[in-house]
């Protein structure tokens, strides 16, 4: 027996999903086109020249790796880490502890540093960890969706050069929501994921790589360890100049699609205008939220506007409450990670749920619950 699906719309206020427009939905439904059709190949380099667009970089190489944003993560370190690789990693948060994992999956050497949850990086520990250590590539989260921090990059970019170090940055949840200026902050790898800020379903994962970072790459001793990631083969599909295009997989074509629309958007409503609505909606939602008790767990300069980090009201029932909200008000609201975990609601204001019809949803739901 086949059962047609049809799932309950919900408001989706926790890290990600969020909710997507009409226009994104509408966009997957279009027909679907063969991949290496002249159409379709155009609606790609579209996408990737509102990519560049999106990062604020000049990036030849900028475009949608097929996955979601652990596949960007993938991607950079499969192609720009070996054996002997030596990876710097910031971590404050699961996100930066991701990347000290992946990185040494595939062999880097790797050196942590650890800075407090709920803290950004700071630039006097990276710098003192640098001299030690003297990486071939930086890592920083831009923004920590587990913890709510939002990373100022300001003195990445010279640390990096000063040891001829390649810069990493996680854009998951920083890309369309809050600044991002790659080439002006020296960066020269960057992933980030469709679900969050871009407001397009999960499934592409937007990566840019410097002209810097392809110099070091053609100087890899080891080959990649992956077929469905590697760069001199994607390359050869999403394209390059006017080299004409080669079948490496299949792209996911309704995807791109929704991408295209997502961009679309984005530069239609303007970046800065983008940022200043989560900022705003941010602001919103703290204020509203400080009557039931909820307290920001990051400084204001620090905070990621996009994904709010509240500490919980004393004796407060999170996953009864979180449950309560997603069933009888199909509000979805995200839990704490990891030291977090039970302490705090992470809760989403991303893309188009950045706004105050959301946050009046979430306030009448939590003025019943426990008003
Ligand atoms: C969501 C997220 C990821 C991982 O993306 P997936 O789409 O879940 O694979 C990586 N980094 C950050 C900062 C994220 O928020």
């Amino acid at each position: 027996m086949s059962k047609a699906l049809f799932p309950t719309e919900k408001l989706l206020m926790g890290p990600g999903p969020c909710n997507v427009s009409a226009r994104v939905r509408g966009a997957m439904a279009m027909p679907l086109l063969g991949h290496m059709d002249k159409e379709f190949i155009s609606i790609m380099d579209d996408c990737k020249v509102m990519l560049r667009e999106v990062y604020d970089t000049k990036n030849e190489v900028t475009f949608p790796v097929s996955g979601t944003g652990s596949a960007g993560m993938d991607f950079l370190m499969v192609n720009f880490v070996e054996p002997g690789t030596r990876v710097l990693v910031a971590v404050n948060g699961v996100f930066g502890g991701r990347i000290a994992n992946v990185s040494e999956k595939i062999g880097g050497t790797v050196k942590r540093v650890d800075f407090e949850w709920g803290t950004p990086a700071t630039l006097e520990a990276m710098t003192a960890a640098a001299a030690e250590f003297e990486p071939h590539i930086i890592c920083v989260v831009n923004g920590e969706t587990s913890t709510g921090v939002y990373q100022d990059f300001g003195g990445f970019g010279d640390l990096a050069r000063k040891y001829d170090a390649l810069l990493l940055a996680d854009c998951v949840t920083s890309l369309a929501g809050m600044p991002v200026h790659l080439d002006a902050w020296g960066v020269d790898l960057a992933y980030s994921g469709t679900q969050k800020c871009l407001a397009c379903p999960p499934g592409l994962s937007p990566v840019t790589v410097s002209a810097r970072a392809l110099e070091r790459y053609a100087k890899r001793k080891a080959p990649v360890p992956s077929f469905y990631l590697d760069l001199n083969e994607i390359i050869k599909y999403v394209g390059s100049g006017s080299a004409a295009r080669a079948y490496h997989h299949t792209a996911p074509i309704s995807m791109v699609y929704a991408l295209h629309q997502a961009l679309a958007e984005v530069l239609e409503e303007g970046l800065e205008a983008r940022w200043k609505r989560h900022k705003d909606a941010a602001t919103h939602l703290i204020a509203s939220l400080k009557k039931f008790g909820f307290e920001p767990l990051v400084a204001e300069k620090s905070r990621l506007n996009p994904l709010i980090t509240l500490r919980l009201p004393e004796g407060f029932d999170e996953a009864g409450i979180r449950a309560k909200l997603l069933s009888d008000y199909k509000i979805e609201v995200g839990s704490g990670l990891g030291p977090l975990a039970g302490k705090i609601w992470r809760i989403g204001l991303m893309g188009n749920n950045a706004n105050r019809n959301t946050i009046a949803a979430l306030l009448g739901a939590l003025d019943e619950v426990i008003g």
